[in-house]
């Protein structure tokens, strides 16, 4: 569903409309009595301007940003198998009193992250490419790792003090004030995106190494996880799969490390792997980007269940989020956003987003776009930064729906930018009538009835996958024969 934007794609001109960030204004109010408490799993002193309650709060702030966007999976069973395996590992960290609680969220990328307070999210993406639950506890405990030693929460104390006291989270500022909806996807992925030091990753991957020992899980599955990451990334599905690999250090460095210390692990080969527990988890899990939530194509974005499509500009970059679709001029010049109205007419739509504080409208204009009933309107406006603003904004019904398209750049740059705004907001249309779209793909466990090779299961799947796909996904070379007997994951669309 929601193509997390880069760092950059989303650095866009501030604007003050609607309501004031109520996210943010409480994550920053939280943050205001200093002093130093004792790490639980270091022992040492530590600067810390966080207490656990403020620390908790933000995690419940992270939990309902993530419950919203991108949203957990809708499948219980494997929500309480993580969450199970999850939950036995945290009782046993240095922490077990925190409200620990963990959600697969419905991302394709591959990506664990840990909001402070002990609230840990694991990705569909990555769940999908993980063999066993060994290897699932390893990626929580290493989660987990980083909460029960409290690294979030240093990094906050460090960024207030760099900042001096002003702000938490530079990075979580919003680039355009969408109201809270809108907030959701800039705090999710300034997560994604935030990076710990070295040293704290190789600690939380130590913690998660012992944890995972401690639970009775074979450690010697977390080196495969790292062995699964690399490939992924050296794999040319790797540019649509950002996350993990972003954020964290070589998976190679770590891959020997973590092989190391399981080395050591007496008797791991009597230690829990759980692979056919896990694969049948995966079972029917979606694959990849849900088409269905929309895409973008051939200089189109479109939408198979709202069933319309608007063209985007050559060489701006598009992010779909689960509220909205925003796409960027590359220099951040301008920015067009389209999301759904909660007026029942453009009319009513265009008349209530003139006429809010903060923004001044220049009249509304009837008119029909791809023969649709449109109100259209143009709007100058104060950036958060006291720049001035212009914009265009559409408001056009489509299958009982209005949708908001609205285009934006500075005053002083309307007249270079404003045409490609128009047009690309009158690009709006309905789909046509029996318009092919872009297959959703599962994850499909199948039991080999002959030894087959990579190549032989991915022809079986008629290309939905190639074979070195396939073979990351199993975590098998490509050029493996399986035997019959083995349950494989494969990748369909119905
Ligand atoms: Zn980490």
């Amino acid at each position: 569903m929601v193509d997390f934007p880069g760092p950059t794609s989303l650095q866009m001109i501030t604007f003050t409309m609607e309501k004031a960030p109520m996210r943010l204004r409480f994550l920053v109010s939280v943050v205001l009595v200093a002093g130093c408490a004792t790490n639980p799993v270091t022992g040492r002193s530590q600067l810390s301007l966080v207490s656990e309650g403020q620390e908790i709060a933000m995690g419940r702030q992270q939990l309902a940003a993530s419950q919203q966007d991108p949203g957990f999976v809708a499948n219980d069973a494997l929500q309480r198998y993580v969450s199970g395996i999850g939950m036995a590992m945290a009782k046993a960290s240095e922490r077990p009193k925190l409200p620990w609680e963990f959600h697969v969220i419905d991302d394709p990328a591959v990506n664990a992250f840990a909001a402070p307070g002990g609230f840990i999210f694991v990705t569909r993406g990555l769940v999908g490419y993980l063999n066993s639950e060994a290897q699932l506890a390893a990626v929580m405990g290493h989660e987990i790792g980083h909460v029960a030693a409290k690294h979030s929460v240093a990094m906050i104390s460090q960024q207030e003090l760099a900042q001096g006291g002003l702000g938490l989270f530079s990075v979580l500022k919003p680039d355009l004030a969408q109201g809270v909806a809108g907030q959701a996807a800039n705090i999710v992925a300034s997560l994604y995106f935030l990076k710990f030091s070295r040293d704290d990753e190789r600690m939380a991957d130590e913690l998660g190494h012992r944890y995972s020992v401690h639970a009775g899980y074979d450690p010697r599955e977390m080196p495969k996880t790292y062995r699964t990451l690399q490939q992924l990334d050296k794999s040319s599905s790797s540019s649509r799969l950002p996350g993990f690999l972003a954020t964290h250090p070589d998976p190679g460095d770590r891959m020997a490390y973590t092989q190391a210390w399981a080395d050591t692990v007496k008797n791991a080969a009597r230690l829990k792997v759980g692979r056919d527990p896990f694969l049948a988890m995966t079972d029917g899990l979606l694959f990849g980007a849900d088409p269905q939530q929309g895409y973008f194509e051939n200089g189109q974005f479109v939408h198979p269940v709202l069933k319309f499509h608007f063209a985007v500009p050559s060489g701006w970059q598009g992010a779909n989020g689960s509220t909205q679709v925003v796409l960027s001029e590359p220099n951040g010049g301008a920015q067009v956003s389209l999301k759904q109205s909660a007026q029942g007419t453009a009319q009513a739509a265009a008349q209530a987003f003139l006429t809010q504080q903060g923004v001044q409208g220049q009249g509304t204009q009837q008119t029909s776009v791809n023969g649709l009933p449109a109100t259209t309107g143009e709007f100058n406006a104060t950036s958060q930064s006291g720049q001035q603003l212009h914009g265009e904004v559409l408001f056009v019904q489509n299958g009982g729906q209005v949708y908001e398209l609205m285009g934006l750049s500075l005053a002083t740059t309307w007249g270079q930018y404003g045409g490609q705004i128009r047009q690309t907001l009158r690009s709006f249309g309905p789909t046509a009538p029996g318009q092919q779209f872009r297959p959703r793909k599962w994850i499909r466990l199948v039991t080999l009835q002959r030894s087959t090779t990579m190549n032989e299961l991915a022809g079986q799947g008629s290309g939905v996958v190639t074979a070195a796909d396939l073979a990351i996904l199993n975590s098998v070379d490509v050029n493996a024969t399986l035997a019959a007997g083995t349950r494989v994951k494969t990748v369909v669309t119905r």
